[in-house]
């Protein structure tokens, strides 16, 4: 539903950095894969799913409800660093809502959870493959997974399919 894809920009941005240490990995293909995560929370606080849904559209990342980039650089000893960011809805006070809404909520940020954290395990792929890689190949390498998000987002109307939904 987006044409500007946030996390292509970030993988290019990725590739670029990768290019100047590129030498690196060239003469030293082993190493290891350390991965790092960070989790930025939106708050949302209506208190109907409706309005929560609002709030969604005009507070999440590029409309999106929730929203992982992932981006592989070289190390300095000959491994990768694999970084993820997750971007999460986060309600302000869920003490106040009313059972029905509190489970369609929850429902909702669990199904959420699982979608995105198939996008980070796309990144752990295109890293685990790009080490085991020379580094001419790593452009493909993340292309592929970059691409591989794109799809899985099609093919689960970006979660929607799996209960990362609001009625
Ligand atoms: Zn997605």
């Amino acid at each position: 539903m987006f044409n500007f894809s946030p996390r292509k920009a970030w993988v290019l941005f990725a590739l670029t950095f990768a290019g100047l240490f590129g030498w690196l990995l060239w003469q030293t293909p082993s190493g290891e894969i350390v991965e790092t995560e960070e989790i930025i929370y939106y708050q949302v606080d209506a208190l109907t799913i409706s309005d929560l849904k609002a709030q969604i559209r005009t507070r999440g990342p590029q409309g999106y409800s929730g929203f992982v980039q992932w981006r592989v650089l070289p190390t300095l000893n000959g491994g990768l660093k694999l970084h993820t960011k997750i971007t999460m809805p986060k309600h302000a006070a869920p003490d106040q809502l009313s059972s029905s809404v509190a489970f369609t909520w929850n429902r909702f940020v669990k199904a959420l959870w699982k979608h995105e954290r198939v996008h980070q395990y796309h990144g752990k792929r295109a890293a685990k493959e790009a080490l085991q890689s020379a580094y001419v190949h790593h452009l493909a390498i993340f292309r592929k997974w970059s691409k591989q998000d794109d799809r899985f987002d099609k093919l689960t109307a970006h979660g929607a399919t799996e209960g990362a939904w609001l009625p």
